[in-house]
Protein backbone atom coordinates (compact mmCIF):
# COMPACT_ATOMS: atom_id res chain seq x y z
CA UNK A 1 0.00 0.00 0.00
CA UNK A 2 1.11 3.32 -0.70
CA UNK A 3 0.99 6.40 1.02
CA UNK A 4 2.69 9.10 -1.61
CA UNK A 5 4.04 11.03 1.79
CA UNK A 6 5.82 13.55 1.28
CA UNK A 7 9.98 13.34 1.65
CA UNK A 8 9.58 15.32 5.06
CA UNK A 9 6.81 13.24 6.23
CA UNK A 10 8.22 10.03 5.16
CA UNK A 11 11.59 10.96 7.53
CA UNK A 12 8.89 12.31 10.52
CA UNK A 13 7.54 8.37 10.44
CA UNK A 14 11.54 7.11 10.31
CA UNK A 15 12.46 8.99 13.06
CA UNK A 16 9.38 8.14 15.31
CA UNK A 17 10.24 4.62 14.28
CA UNK A 18 13.34 5.36 15.37
CA UNK A 19 12.41 6.81 18.62
CA UNK A 20 9.86 3.95 19.53
CA UNK A 21 13.08 1.19 18.90
CA UNK A 22 15.19 3.35 21.27
CA UNK A 23 12.97 4.56 23.81
CA UNK A 24 9.58 2.04 23.96
CA UNK A 25 11.18 -1.24 23.12
CA UNK A 26 14.04 -1.34 25.84
CA UNK A 27 11.30 -0.60 28.66
CA UNK A 28 9.14 -2.99 26.95
CA UNK A 29 11.61 -5.48 27.23
CA UNK A 30 12.37 -4.54 31.06
CA UNK A 31 8.77 -5.02 32.11
CA UNK A 32 7.82 -7.95 30.08
CA UNK A 33 6.93 -10.23 33.05
CA UNK A 34 4.41 -7.26 33.84
CA UNK A 35 3.34 -6.79 30.06
CA UNK A 36 2.48 -10.40 29.50
CA UNK A 37 0.33 -10.50 32.76
CA UNK A 38 -3.10 -8.35 32.89
CA UNK A 39 -3.21 -9.08 36.88
CA UNK A 40 0.42 -7.42 36.66
CA UNK A 41 -0.66 -4.44 34.48
CA UNK A 42 -3.46 -3.32 36.43
CA UNK A 43 -4.25 -3.34 40.72
CA UNK A 44 -6.54 -4.99 42.25
CA UNK A 45 -9.21 -1.87 41.71
CA UNK A 46 -8.67 -1.94 38.16
CA UNK A 47 -6.28 1.00 37.65
CA UNK A 48 -2.76 0.86 35.62
CA UNK A 49 -0.42 0.12 38.36
CA UNK A 50 2.39 2.68 39.22
CA UNK A 51 5.48 0.88 37.30
CA UNK A 52 2.82 1.07 34.13
CA UNK A 53 2.05 4.43 34.73
CA UNK A 54 5.64 6.03 35.50
CA UNK A 55 6.82 3.50 32.14
CA UNK A 56 3.90 6.22 30.21
CA UNK A 57 4.84 8.97 31.81
CA UNK A 58 8.39 8.52 30.76
CA UNK A 59 7.59 7.78 27.34
CA UNK A 60 5.70 10.79 26.88
CA UNK A 61 8.09 13.16 28.58
CA UNK A 62 10.98 11.88 26.48
CA UNK A 63 9.21 11.56 23.48
CA UNK A 64 8.20 15.67 24.61
CA UNK A 65 11.98 16.46 24.26
CA UNK A 66 12.64 14.28 21.13
CA UNK A 67 9.85 16.72 19.46
CA UNK A 68 6.80 13.98 18.67
CA UNK A 69 4.72 14.08 21.74
CA UNK A 70 3.36 17.67 20.49
CA UNK A 71 4.03 17.35 16.49
CA UNK A 72 -0.12 18.46 16.11
CA UNK A 73 0.19 21.60 18.46
CA UNK A 74 -0.25 24.39 16.23
CA UNK A 75 3.49 26.29 16.59
CA UNK A 76 1.77 29.60 18.21
CA UNK A 77 1.29 27.26 21.26
CA UNK A 78 5.38 26.34 20.46
CA UNK A 79 4.34 22.80 18.98
CA UNK A 80 5.54 20.65 15.84
CA UNK A 81 2.40 22.16 13.50
CA UNK A 82 1.66 19.16 11.55
CA UNK A 83 -1.18 18.98 9.61
CA UNK A 84 -3.87 16.65 9.31
CA UNK A 85 -2.33 14.03 6.59
CA UNK A 86 0.45 14.06 9.15
CA UNK A 87 -1.61 13.07 12.05
CA UNK A 88 -3.12 10.38 9.34
CA UNK A 89 0.40 8.99 8.85
CA UNK A 90 1.78 8.94 11.52
CA UNK A 91 -1.54 6.99 13.86
CA UNK A 92 -1.31 4.63 10.94
CA UNK A 93 2.11 3.92 11.18
CA UNK A 94 2.34 4.13 14.87
CA UNK A 95 -0.81 1.01 14.68
CA UNK A 96 0.75 -0.56 11.34
CA UNK A 97 4.30 -1.12 12.83
CA UNK A 98 3.75 -1.93 16.17
CA UNK A 99 0.23 -3.72 16.44
CA UNK A 100 -0.97 -4.52 19.71
CA UNK A 101 2.07 -6.21 20.96
CA UNK A 102 3.69 -2.46 21.66
CA UNK A 103 0.69 -1.05 23.08
CA UNK A 104 3.03 1.60 24.66
CA UNK A 105 4.27 2.94 21.51
CA UNK A 106 0.88 4.57 21.19
CA UNK A 107 2.28 7.19 24.25
CA UNK A 108 4.65 9.01 22.01
CA UNK A 109 2.43 10.94 20.60
CA UNK A 110 -0.01 12.78 22.59
CA UNK A 111 -3.99 12.10 21.55
CA UNK A 112 -5.89 15.56 21.60
CA UNK A 113 -8.55 14.58 24.05
CA UNK A 114 -5.57 13.07 26.62
CA UNK A 115 -3.26 15.44 25.76
CA UNK A 116 -1.92 19.19 24.85
CA UNK A 117 -3.85 20.01 21.26
CA UNK A 118 -4.97 22.79 19.16
CA UNK A 119 -8.62 23.31 21.57
CA UNK A 120 -5.91 24.73 23.88
CA UNK A 121 -5.26 27.93 21.14
CA UNK A 122 -9.22 29.24 23.07
CA UNK A 123 -7.37 28.86 26.38
CA UNK A 124 -7.08 31.74 28.22
CA UNK A 125 -3.20 33.22 29.24
CA UNK A 126 -3.61 31.84 32.49
CA UNK A 127 -4.13 28.69 31.36
CA UNK A 128 -1.60 28.56 28.33
CA UNK A 129 0.96 29.87 31.21
CA UNK A 130 0.55 27.42 34.29
CA UNK A 131 -1.33 24.57 32.46
CA UNK A 132 -0.34 24.02 28.87
CA UNK A 133 3.57 23.65 29.20
CA UNK A 134 2.75 20.70 31.78
CA UNK A 135 0.50 18.80 29.01
CA UNK A 136 3.10 19.90 26.32
CA UNK A 137 6.12 17.75 28.58
CA UNK A 138 4.12 14.90 29.32
CA UNK A 139 3.73 15.48 32.93
CA UNK A 140 0.12 15.97 33.29
CA UNK A 141 -2.36 14.55 31.38
CA UNK A 142 -6.06 15.36 30.31
CA UNK A 143 -9.42 13.94 29.83
CA UNK A 144 -12.64 14.90 27.43
CA UNK A 145 -15.64 15.00 29.70
CA UNK A 146 -18.81 15.36 27.35
CA UNK A 147 -20.68 12.11 27.70
CA UNK A 148 -23.00 11.41 30.50
CA UNK A 149 -25.32 8.83 32.02
CA UNK A 150 -27.97 9.88 30.16
CA UNK A 151 -26.66 11.92 27.13
CA UNK A 152 -24.07 9.58 25.13
CA UNK A 153 -25.57 9.75 21.27
CA UNK A 154 -28.07 12.71 22.25
CA UNK A 155 -25.69 15.14 24.01
CA UNK A 156 -28.09 17.96 24.48
CA UNK A 157 -30.11 15.55 27.31
CA UNK A 158 -26.65 16.66 29.22
CA UNK A 159 -27.55 17.98 32.95
CA UNK A 160 -24.27 18.65 34.28
CA UNK A 161 -24.40 22.81 34.65
CA UNK A 162 -22.43 25.64 35.68
CA UNK A 163 -23.53 28.33 37.58
CA UNK A 164 -22.16 31.44 38.07
CA UNK A 165 -20.59 32.20 41.75
CA UNK A 166 -18.55 34.87 42.27
CA UNK A 167 -15.86 35.45 39.65
CA UNK A 168 -16.58 31.72 38.20
CA UNK A 169 -18.81 28.54 37.87
CA UNK A 170 -19.84 26.20 40.28
CA UNK A 171 -20.24 22.75 38.69
CA UNK A 172 -22.38 19.82 39.28
CA UNK A 173 -23.12 16.64 37.52
CA UNK A 174 -21.84 13.44 36.53
CA UNK A 175 -19.64 12.46 33.55
CA UNK A 176 -19.28 8.96 32.09
CA UNK A 177 -16.83 7.24 29.96
CA UNK A 178 -14.03 9.51 29.82
CA UNK A 179 -10.92 7.94 28.53
CA UNK A 180 -8.22 8.81 30.60
CA UNK A 181 -10.49 9.46 33.08
CA UNK A 182 -8.96 7.33 35.75
CA UNK A 183 -5.71 8.94 35.49
CA UNK A 184 -5.52 12.50 34.48
CA UNK A 185 -4.36 15.71 35.91
CA UNK A 186 -7.41 18.14 34.46
CA UNK A 187 -10.57 17.48 32.95
CA UNK A 188 -12.11 19.69 29.82
CA UNK A 189 -15.71 19.56 31.35
CA UNK A 190 -18.35 20.41 29.13
CA UNK A 191 -21.61 21.68 31.18
CA UNK A 192 -24.98 23.97 30.45
CA UNK A 193 -24.43 27.59 31.11
CA UNK A 194 -27.69 28.70 29.44
CA UNK A 195 -30.59 26.10 29.95
CA UNK A 196 -33.04 27.97 27.85
CA UNK A 197 -30.62 27.56 25.30
CA UNK A 198 -29.55 24.06 25.59
CA UNK A 199 -33.13 23.19 25.67
CA UNK A 200 -33.32 24.46 22.30
CA UNK A 201 -30.70 21.94 21.23
CA UNK A 202 -29.53 25.65 19.82
CA UNK A 203 -25.90 25.82 22.46
CA UNK A 204 -25.65 27.06 25.85
CA UNK A 205 -22.82 24.73 26.49
CA UNK A 206 -19.30 25.57 27.82
CA UNK A 207 -16.09 23.54 28.29
CA UNK A 208 -14.14 24.26 31.57
CA UNK A 209 -11.01 23.09 32.36
CA UNK A 210 -10.73 21.18 35.67
CA UNK A 211 -7.93 20.18 38.13
CA UNK A 212 -8.75 16.82 38.84
CA UNK A 213 -7.65 18.24 42.45
CA UNK A 214 -10.41 20.33 43.02
CA UNK A 215 -12.59 20.04 45.85
CA UNK A 216 -15.91 18.05 44.74
CA UNK A 217 -13.98 15.91 41.48
CA UNK A 218 -14.73 12.58 42.23
CA UNK A 219 -13.38 9.87 39.97
CA UNK A 220 -16.82 7.90 41.32
CA UNK A 221 -15.89 4.17 39.70
CA UNK A 222 -14.06 2.92 36.60
CA UNK A 223 -15.67 0.74 33.22
CA UNK A 224 -14.68 -2.29 32.80
CA UNK A 225 -15.06 -3.16 29.64
CA UNK A 226 -15.34 -6.44 27.46
CA UNK A 227 -11.90 -8.40 28.11
CA UNK A 228 -9.76 -5.93 30.06
CA UNK A 229 -9.69 -6.72 33.87
CA UNK A 230 -8.85 -3.03 34.33
CA UNK A 231 -9.67 0.47 32.83
CA UNK A 232 -8.80 3.35 31.38
CA UNK A 233 -12.72 4.88 31.36
CA UNK A 234 -14.40 6.28 33.83
CA UNK A 235 -17.65 7.66 35.42
CA UNK A 236 -16.39 10.84 37.52
CA UNK A 237 -18.89 13.38 39.43
CA UNK A 238 -18.59 17.32 40.43
CA UNK A 239 -20.04 18.73 43.24
CA UNK A 240 -20.42 22.25 44.02
CA UNK A 241 -16.80 22.44 42.06
CA UNK A 242 -15.56 25.72 41.79
CA UNK A 243 -13.46 27.12 38.88
CA UNK A 244 -12.59 30.73 38.03
CA UNK A 245 -13.90 32.58 34.44
CA UNK A 246 -10.84 31.95 33.07
CA UNK A 247 -10.87 28.34 33.32
CA UNK A 248 -13.36 28.67 30.29
CA UNK A 249 -12.00 27.17 27.04
CA UNK A 250 -13.12 28.73 23.96
CA UNK A 251 -16.20 31.56 24.36
CA UNK A 252 -18.98 31.23 26.91
CA UNK A 253 -21.92 29.03 25.63
CA UNK A 254 -20.05 27.75 22.78
CA UNK A 255 -18.44 25.04 23.89
CA UNK A 256 -20.15 22.70 21.31
CA UNK A 257 -18.10 24.04 18.60
CA UNK A 258 -14.68 23.40 20.86
CA UNK A 259 -16.24 19.79 21.11
CA UNK A 260 -16.10 19.29 17.45
CA UNK A 261 -13.51 20.52 16.39
CA UNK A 262 -12.05 17.76 18.23
CA UNK A 263 -13.91 15.28 17.64
CA UNK A 264 -13.42 15.59 13.71
CA UNK A 265 -9.64 15.15 14.54
CA UNK A 266 -10.55 12.21 17.38
CA UNK A 267 -12.17 10.64 14.02
CA UNK A 268 -9.01 10.93 11.64
CA UNK A 269 -7.53 9.20 14.04
CA UNK A 270 -9.78 6.22 14.68
CA UNK A 271 -9.72 6.12 10.91
CA UNK A 272 -5.96 5.68 10.82
CA UNK A 273 -5.75 3.50 13.58
CA UNK A 274 -8.13 1.41 12.06
CA UNK A 275 -6.73 0.91 8.71
CA UNK A 276 -3.12 0.49 10.59
CA UNK A 277 -4.42 -2.31 12.85
CA UNK A 278 -5.81 -3.86 9.64
CA UNK A 279 -3.22 -3.57 7.70
CA UNK A 280 -0.64 -5.58 10.76
CA UNK A 281 -3.51 -8.55 11.08
CA UNK A 282 -3.32 -8.75 7.57
CA UNK A 283 -0.08 -9.13 7.25
CA UNK A 284 0.07 -11.58 9.94
CA UNK A 285 -2.37 -13.48 8.53
CA UNK A 286 -0.55 -13.43 5.47
CA UNK A 287 3.18 -14.62 6.96
CA UNK A 288 1.35 -17.16 8.69
CA UNK A 289 -0.63 -18.61 5.57
CA UNK A 290 2.50 -18.61 3.97
CA UNK A 291 4.27 -21.46 6.18
CA UNK A 292 1.59 -23.12 7.42
CA UNK A 293 0.91 -26.26 6.00
CA UNK A 294 -2.04 -28.56 5.57
CA UNK A 295 -2.50 -31.86 3.25
CA UNK A 296 0.92 -31.28 1.77
CA UNK A 297 0.11 -27.14 1.05
CA UNK A 298 0.91 -23.94 2.40
CA UNK A 299 -2.88 -22.55 3.50
CA UNK A 300 -2.14 -19.41 1.24
CA UNK A 301 -2.10 -21.71 -1.47
CA UNK A 302 -6.55 -22.32 -0.87
CA UNK A 303 -8.54 -20.01 -1.94
CA UNK A 304 -11.12 -20.42 0.88
CA UNK A 305 -7.97 -18.63 3.11
CA UNK A 306 -6.98 -16.15 0.15
CA UNK A 307 -9.69 -14.99 -1.09
CA UNK A 308 -11.48 -13.64 1.72
CA UNK A 309 -8.15 -11.81 2.66
CA UNK A 310 -8.18 -10.22 -0.91
CA UNK A 311 -11.28 -8.74 -0.32
CA UNK A 312 -10.48 -7.54 3.25
CA UNK A 313 -6.90 -5.49 0.87
CA UNK A 314 -9.09 -4.49 -1.63
CA UNK A 315 -11.86 -2.90 1.49
CA UNK A 316 -8.94 -1.81 3.55
CA UNK A 317 -7.22 -0.06 0.80
CA UNK A 318 -10.90 1.66 0.36
CA UNK A 319 -10.83 2.68 3.48
CA UNK A 320 -7.19 4.17 3.71
CA UNK A 321 -7.63 6.67 0.68
CA UNK A 322 -11.11 8.04 2.70
CA UNK A 323 -9.14 8.87 5.45
CA UNK A 324 -6.09 10.01 3.21
CA UNK A 325 -8.93 12.56 1.11
CA UNK A 326 -10.46 13.49 4.66
CA UNK A 327 -7.16 14.60 5.82
CA UNK A 328 -6.14 16.54 2.97
CA UNK A 329 -9.36 18.50 3.30
CA UNK A 330 -8.97 19.19 6.05
CA UNK A 331 -5.04 20.78 5.50
CA UNK A 332 -6.99 22.53 2.73
CA UNK A 333 -8.93 24.59 5.08
CA UNK A 334 -12.19 22.66 4.52
CA UNK A 335 -14.07 21.17 7.86
CA UNK A 336 -14.26 17.92 6.51
CA UNK A 337 -17.26 16.57 8.68
CA UNK A 338 -18.61 14.11 6.10
CA UNK A 339 -15.61 12.92 4.76
CA UNK A 340 -14.19 11.98 8.51
CA UNK A 341 -17.51 10.54 9.47
CA UNK A 342 -17.40 8.35 6.20
CA UNK A 343 -13.77 7.35 7.02
CA UNK A 344 -14.32 6.50 10.27
CA UNK A 345 -17.46 4.44 9.62
CA UNK A 346 -15.79 2.76 6.72
CA UNK A 347 -12.42 2.14 8.44
CA UNK A 348 -13.84 0.91 11.90
CA UNK A 349 -16.47 -1.63 10.16
CA UNK A 350 -13.51 -2.99 7.60
CA UNK A 351 -11.60 -3.18 10.17
CA UNK A 352 -13.73 -5.50 12.11
CA UNK A 353 -13.91 -8.08 9.25
CA UNK A 354 -9.85 -8.13 8.63
CA UNK A 355 -9.11 -8.77 11.94
CA UNK A 356 -12.18 -11.36 12.26
CA UNK A 357 -10.51 -12.78 9.02
CA UNK A 358 -6.91 -12.90 10.22
CA UNK A 359 -8.57 -14.64 13.35
CA UNK A 360 -9.84 -17.23 11.21
CA UNK A 361 -6.63 -17.59 8.91
CA UNK A 362 -4.25 -18.45 11.40
CA UNK A 363 -6.83 -20.78 13.05
CA UNK A 364 -6.97 -22.07 16.70
CA UNK A 365 -3.12 -19.35 16.84
CA UNK A 366 -5.74 -16.54 16.09
CA UNK A 367 -7.39 -17.06 19.24
CA UNK A 368 -4.34 -16.80 21.50
CA UNK A 369 -3.15 -14.17 23.52
CA UNK A 370 0.15 -14.63 21.86
CA UNK A 371 -0.82 -12.88 18.53
CA UNK A 372 -2.77 -10.17 20.06
CA UNK A 373 -5.21 -9.95 17.29
CA UNK A 374 -8.30 -10.53 19.64
CA UNK A 375 -7.14 -7.38 21.84
CA UNK A 376 -6.77 -5.75 18.32
CA UNK A 377 -10.31 -6.40 17.68
CA UNK A 378 -11.50 -6.03 21.20
CA UNK A 379 -9.66 -2.00 20.36
CA UNK A 380 -11.19 -1.07 17.30
CA UNK A 381 -14.75 -2.67 18.49
CA UNK A 382 -15.43 -0.09 20.98
CA UNK A 383 -14.40 2.58 17.98
CA UNK A 384 -17.92 1.73 16.44
CA UNK A 385 -19.40 2.92 19.46
CA UNK A 386 -16.98 6.08 20.74
CA UNK A 387 -16.54 9.15 19.14
CA UNK A 388 -20.08 8.99 17.13
CA UNK A 389 -20.85 5.52 16.81
CA UNK A 390 -21.74 4.36 13.14
CA UNK A 391 -25.61 5.22 13.26
CA UNK A 392 -24.96 8.66 14.61
CA UNK A 393 -22.50 9.14 12.19
CA UNK A 394 -24.77 7.46 9.21
CA UNK A 395 -27.54 10.19 10.77
CA UNK A 396 -25.00 12.87 9.89
CA UNK A 397 -24.40 11.87 6.85
CA UNK A 398 -28.48 11.29 5.79
CA UNK A 399 -28.49 15.93 6.79
CA UNK A 400 -26.20 15.95 3.95
CA UNK A 401 -27.29 13.89 0.98
CA UNK A 402 -30.62 15.41 2.52
CA UNK A 403 -29.59 18.76 1.16
CA UNK A 404 -28.21 17.00 -1.83
CA UNK A 405 -24.30 16.98 -1.37
CA UNK A 406 -22.77 13.74 -2.38
CA UNK A 407 -19.20 14.01 -0.62
CA UNK A 408 -17.05 13.04 -3.67
C1 LIG B 1 -14.31 3.01 24.95
C2 LIG B 1 -15.07 4.29 24.98
C3 LIG B 1 -14.41 5.49 25.22
C4 LIG B 1 -15.12 6.69 25.30
N1 LIG B 1 -14.45 7.84 25.60
C5 LIG B 1 -15.15 8.99 25.79
C6 LIG B 1 -14.49 10.18 26.23
O1 LIG B 1 -13.27 10.23 26.40
N2 LIG B 1 -15.24 11.28 26.49
C7 LIG B 1 -16.59 11.30 26.31
O2 LIG B 1 -17.19 12.35 26.53
N3 LIG B 1 -17.25 10.19 25.88
C8 LIG B 1 -16.57 9.04 25.63
N4 LIG B 1 -17.22 7.89 25.22
C9 LIG B 1 -18.68 7.92 25.10
C10 LIG B 1 -19.17 7.80 23.68
O3 LIG B 1 -19.01 9.02 23.03
C11 LIG B 1 -20.63 7.32 23.76
O4 LIG B 1 -20.59 5.96 24.17
C12 LIG B 1 -21.34 7.46 22.44
O5 LIG B 1 -21.59 8.81 22.19
C13 LIG B 1 -22.65 6.68 22.44
O6 LIG B 1 -23.43 7.00 23.55
P1 LIG B 1 -24.09 5.85 24.44
O7 LIG B 1 -23.04 4.85 24.76
O8 LIG B 1 -24.77 6.51 25.57
O9 LIG B 1 -25.13 5.14 23.51
P2 LIG B 1 -26.65 5.66 23.21
O10 LIG B 1 -26.64 7.11 22.88
O11 LIG B 1 -27.49 5.24 24.38
O12 LIG B 1 -27.01 4.80 21.97
C14 LIG B 1 -27.31 3.40 22.05
C15 LIG B 1 -27.40 2.84 20.63
O13 LIG B 1 -28.45 3.50 19.92
C16 LIG B 1 -27.96 4.06 18.72
N5 LIG B 1 -28.69 5.31 18.45
C17 LIG B 1 -28.88 6.35 19.29
N6 LIG B 1 -29.59 7.31 18.68
C18 LIG B 1 -29.85 6.86 17.43
C19 LIG B 1 -30.53 7.41 16.29
N7 LIG B 1 -31.07 8.63 16.32
N8 LIG B 1 -30.57 6.66 15.16
C20 LIG B 1 -30.01 5.43 15.10
N9 LIG B 1 -29.34 4.87 16.13
C21 LIG B 1 -29.27 5.58 17.27
C22 LIG B 1 -26.48 4.31 18.99
O14 LIG B 1 -25.74 4.40 17.78
C23 LIG B 1 -26.12 3.09 19.82
O15 LIG B 1 -25.90 2.01 18.94
C24 LIG B 1 -16.53 6.69 25.09
C25 LIG B 1 -17.18 5.48 24.81
C26 LIG B 1 -16.49 4.30 24.75
C27 LIG B 1 -17.22 3.02 24.46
Amino acid sequence: MTLELDIELEELLDGLRRFVTAEVLPREEAMQEVLADPRKIYDEAGRYTQQIMDARREIREAAAEAGFYQMFVPTELGGGGQGAVALYAVWEDLYHRWGMAHWLAFDSVAHWATGPSQLFLEASDRVQREVFPLLMAGKKTLCFAMSEPDAGSDLWMMTTSARRDGAGWRINGTKQWMTNGPYADYALVFAVTDAEASAQRKGGLSAFLVPTTEPGYQVDSLIKIYGHIGSNEAIVSLTDTWVPDDAILGSLNNGLQLGLAGTTLGRLYNSARSVGLSRWALETALEYAKVRTTFGTPIIDYQGVSFPLVDRSIELLGAHLMGLHAARLLDAGRSAVAEAAMAKICSTEVAGRTIDQAVQALGGMGLTNEVHLTKAWQELRAVRIADGSAEILRRLLVGRLQKGAVPL
